[in-house]
């Protein structure tokens, strides 16, 4: 049976509650999933109850860590709300508030204003995030599609972009284990692009205690998944996946399970996982 640990739900900025994923990973007939949502684990308890009896539930979220090069995202897994990670997860969930907020302020400022409250209920429950502005640019007229915001307005470097604050990498790891779970690198290639960066960002994941790399991604070429599976074997890191499913509107043609239709992510990467657990 294939295995999706990588999903994100309303309670951050999926398309689906928790109960609908339950139901897609059951149809698609997955023995495994992880709700990843950003930041927060107030979804995973309505996951579980979902979940019982149907299918294998991770509770898990996906973080923005800070990196001498900039940031990348690591996603933890059995890890859940009331742990001291939960706790530390707090400032930056609020920090998300401030810089949605001064995202606005630049919006206005460059004549594509959109409305905080439409902002708010397009987001629903849980945390605002980018996505969410990106929908209400896109309602507003202002752009033709979420990529289009990203591009001209939200993604890094762009007009409007506001960092927002993130958790050191080494703090993240240890709350992550502490909590009982484990650590695994989101898309890597956001941190590298070429062999050499891979080797030495890889390296850098082994030697801060990280416990995996998502090697099987939905938008990664079948050459590159097994690149990086070699890869993150010989720096004794597990060769994870998952599909990143955020529903039609905000990431189009990703489906949970099977990402673009050729995703499969084995089931043995969670018993490996769960062996990596303190
Ligand atoms: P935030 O967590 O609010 O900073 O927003 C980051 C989220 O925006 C990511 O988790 C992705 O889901 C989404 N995202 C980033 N870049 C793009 C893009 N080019 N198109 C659509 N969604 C994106
Ligand atoms: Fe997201
Ligand atoms: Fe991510
Ligand atoms: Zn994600």
């Amino acid at each position: 049976m294939a295995v999706d640990l990588h999903l994100h739900s309303t309670i951050s900025d999926g398309q689906h509650t928790p109960e609908q994923l339950v139901d897609l990973a059951v149809a698609a007939g997955l023995g495994t999933m992880a709700l990843t949502d950003h930041d927060t684990f107030e979804g995973i308890a309505r996951a579980r109850a979902a979940a019982a009896g149907r299918i294998d539930l991770i509770p898990g979220c996906e973080m923005s860590i800070e990196w001498p090069d900039g940031t990348f995202h690591l996603l933890g897994y059995w890890v859940d709300a009331g742990t001291d990670l939960d706790e530390a997860l707090r400032p930056i969930r609020h920090g998300r508030e401030t810089r949605n907020r001064a995202i606005l302020a630049a919006l206005a400022d460059l004549g594509v204003p959109v409305d905080e409250d439409r902002v708010s209920e397009i987001s629903g429950e849980g945390v605002i995030g980018r996505p969410h502005i990106a929908q209400a640019l896109m309602e507003a007229g202002h752009v033709e599609t979420p990529d289009e915001a990203f591009s001209r307005f939200l993604s890094r470097g762009a007009l409007a972009y506001r960092q927002r604050p993130r958790i050191p990498l080494d703090t993240t790891v240890d709350l992550v284990h502490r909590a009982g779970g484990v650590a695994v690198v989101a898309h890597p290639a956001t941190v590298a692009s070429s062999a050499a960066e891979y080797r030495e960002a890889f390296a850098r994941f082994a030697d801060a205690g990280i416990d995996g790399v998502e090697c099987w991604y939905s938008t990664y070429s079948s050459e590159l998944r097994q690149d990086l599976a070699i890869l993150a074997e010989r720096h004794g890191l597990v060769a994870t996946g998952g599909s990143d499913h955020h529903g039609e509107i905000r990431k189009p043609g990703i489906d949970v399970g099977v990402g673009k239709g050729d995703l499969v992510v084995p089931d043995e990467v969670v018993e490996r996982l769960a062996a990596r657990r303190p």
